[in-house]
């Protein structure tokens, strides 16, 4: 059996001693590790909560295509969970060395914090000036424990009156670079932590992503709205700001504005000759001088308090649009044309090759009798060929008047087109004898008339410059040579084994020089069967001017087969003797004007005279044309002249009736 020994008092006293020692030891363990939990919880918590932050900040960023709206939400959260009393954004701008507040901002007391706000709003840094300069400058976060006291704070007075104290501020990075910086300023002191730091590295690259879309979707923008070569506005945000201008317009309450088609006068031949790499070059400059004097112009109007704003787009290969928005003065925009017409007259250097290119230049005012920008488009395009065709380097403002005659113009075209389809024309025939016999018809000039449906029959005045310009003439011209040599042939075959008088045609310039014309020409002998030497060419001067070289090449070829060729029209165009010499021209057809002249004036009698010398010498026939009178062609007959025609003959007929005279 075993006796229970009470301990001693001593040994009791040890061991309580000892107890109580563990007992606070345990205590003292337990309440370290109560500690370290707590603070282990806190730290969770703290980096839950800074998590959440991050989330809250990320899910922003992603909801929105908008940098600013990325950048407020971030710097109000960031103040919220912080504590801190006012966060400002700023962006870089320039070519990086700048970053400038971007007006995104939050204060978490705006009463308080308004002086600080508005030293802020729109404030430009330097690299390394100021807080957000620094950031810029050393790409990493920044801390200051004072504003108070820091030597580079520009903000310090503002700073003072809002009672602010401790700054730090963080990069926006966009790969290496610096694209924004978040500045954070407190009443009390910021201490930096590692977390922290992590936290806002982290939100600076989540922004730097929205940065980075931005900037993508800004650069498809501006792609979509320019000219890629002359990086020029194109013909899209040309519209885009014409509509508006005209609707400001519209409403009154802007003032006018004009618009300008500006078309490069034989920029085409310059691309042809010199190539596409230099007509692109030259685009280019032209673009950039163009810009740089419409500049020019648009300060110096601002100086002498007129404002309008001009933009210059490009808006097809070789063709630019002005816009003047805000412009009364219609005088103001007529200079501006020739301020256009002056920047270009210097020659450009291209391929080594001096190369001038100036412009056709169209102008329309917008008044409120127009119903959209692109009616008053239109007629700065007709002011402008109305310009091209006064040469080059030339402006046209658009007016009623000239609208008339254009409207005029384009309906007589489609006439003239219905003309051909419907065969509406008819040759006459003008008999052409000879002045010692005349009774004896040498030949007919088959002249055209059209049987308009409405107007009746129209002679050749009425519309033969309208199907020059539009090119018509082709069709129409070649009908003619195929519809006279068959009418001539079938007289030939009536007339058995009589007299074969020839037919003269008369062929365009632009008939004239296709490549196709003398193919047509031998087609034609050979499908109407009739005898080449009975078909006169008649061509008026300005072919030969056109190009002598290739005048002189179809026409000998033509007279290889035996067809004559004349000259009409002789001494009304440039009557330059040197190309009368070179071309060989059967006869020369001497303007009616003269003939009418020599009546009352010794000079063109002198003239006609000296006319027929030459011809003699040339050894080419004078045929004389607008014989009106009995004593006209008794003096022509005196001077020499062998055949003439004019109404004292015949006047034009049609083929029955000018057949008859045979
Ligand atoms: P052109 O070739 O010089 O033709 C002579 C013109 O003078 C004709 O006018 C004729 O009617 C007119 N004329 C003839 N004798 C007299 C006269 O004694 N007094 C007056 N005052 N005039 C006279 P038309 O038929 O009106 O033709 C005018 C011009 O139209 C022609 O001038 C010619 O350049 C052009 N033309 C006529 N037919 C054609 C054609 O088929 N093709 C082309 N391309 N042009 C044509
Ligand atoms: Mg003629
Ligand atoms: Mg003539």
């Amino acid at each position: 059996m075993k006796h229970f020994v009470a301990p001693e008092p001593r040994d009791l006293a040890t061991r309580l001693a000892r107890a109580e020692r563990r007992t606070a030891r345990e205590r003292a363990a337990r309440l370290e590790a109560e500690a370290i939990a707590e603070q282990g919880l806190r730290r969770l918590y703290e980096s839950q909560q800074r998590l959440l932050l991050l989330q809250r900040i990320t899910d922003g960023a992603n909801q929105t295509a908008e940098i600013e709206t990325a950048l407020h939400v971030a710097v109000t959260e960031i103040c919220r969970h912080m504590d801190w009393s006012f966060g400002n954004a700023l962006l870089v701008s320039g070519q990086g060395d700048t970053v400038t507040g971007c007006d995104v901002w939050y204060a978490a007391d705006p009463d308080v914090m308004f002086p600080f706000v508005e030293a802020s709003r729109g404030v430009s840094f330097g690299k390394g000036a100021g807080l957000p300069g620094r950031v810029l400058m050393d790409v990493r976060p920044h801390w200051i424990d004072d504003v108070m006291v820091d030597p580079n704070f520009p903000r310090v007075a503002a700073a003072a009156q809002c009672g602010l104290a401790a700054a730090c501020a963080f990069p926006v990075m966009v790969g290496d670079e610096v694209a924004g910086v978040l500045e954070f300023y407190a009443r009390r002191l910021i201490v930096p932590d590692h977390d922290l730091l992590g936290i806002m590295g982290q939100i600076g690259t989540q922004l730097g992503r929205v940065i980075e879309r931005d900037r993508a979707r800004r650069g498809l923008i501006h792609d979509a709205l320019h000219d890629a070569m002359t990086r020029l506005p194109n013909r899209t945000l040309f519209m885009e700001r014409a509509e508006s201008g005209f609707a400001r317009m519209r409403s009154r309450q802007g003032a006018g504005m004009a618009v300008m088609v500006v078309d490069l006068d034989g920029f085409k031949a310059i691309n042809d000759t010199l190539g596409h790499h230099a007509g692109d070059a030259l685009l280019i400059e032209i673009a950039r001088r163009m810009q740089a004097c419409i500049a020019a112009a648009e300060d110096t109007a601002r100086d002498g308090g007129a404002a309008w704003q001009a933009t210059l787009a490009r808006v097809g290969g070789d063709e630019f649009n002005v816009l003047v928005d805000g412009v009364d003065d219609p005088a103001s925009v007529g200079d501006l044309a020739d301020t256009i017409h002056r920047c270009l007259a210097a020659p450009s250097v291209l391929a080594g090759t001096h190369v001038r290119c100036q412009a056709s230049i169209g102008i329309a005012h917008g008044t409120t009798a127009y119903g959209d920008v692109g009616q008053m488009l239109r007629d700065a395009d007709l002011a402008m060929y109305r310009a091209k065709s006064h040469g080059r380097g030339q402006s046209v403002t658009f007016t009623d008047q000239l609208g008339v005659e254009v409207r005029h113009r384009t309906q007589l075209e489609q006439e003239l087109r219905q003309a051909i389809a419907e065969r509406q024309f008819v040759l006459h025939y003008q008999p052409i004898v000879s002045l010692t016999d005349p009774d004896g018809v040498c030949g007919f000039e088959a002249l055209i008339r059209w049987n308009h449906p409405s107007r009746g029959l129209l002679a050749p005045a009425a519309f033969i410059d309208v199907a020059e310009e539009t090119g018509l003439i082709l069709f129409i011209g070649d009908w003619v040579l195929r519809e006279a040599c068959a009418q001539a042939s079938a007289w030939h075959q009536r007339a058995g084994g009589g007299p074969r008088p020839f037919v003269s045609i008369n062929i365009s310039p632009q008939q004239f020089l296709q490549p196709e014309f003398v193919g047509r020409v031998h087609t034609v002998l050979m499908e109407t069967g009739i005898a080449p030497e009975t078909v006169r060419l008649e061509v008026t001067e300005g072919v030969a001017i056109l190009d002598a070289v290739r005048t002189s090449t179809i026409l000998e070829e033509i007279r290889g087969w035996g067809v004559k060729t004349s000259l009409d029209d002789f001494g009304t165009g440039f009557s330059s003797l040197s190309y009368l010499q070179t071309l060989p021209f059967d006869a020369l057809k001497i303007d009616r004007s003269f003939v009418a002249a020599m009546d009352d004036s010794s000079t063109s009698r002198g003239i006609v005279r000296a006319i027929l010398d030459i011809a003699k010498t040339m050894g080419m026939a004078v045929i004389a044309e607008g014989i009106e009178t009995a004593e006209q062609a008794a003096m022509l007959q005196r001077m020499g002249c062998e055949m003439g025609q004019g109404f004292l003959y015949g006047r034009a007929e049609e083929n029955s009736v000018a057949f008859a005279r045979l």
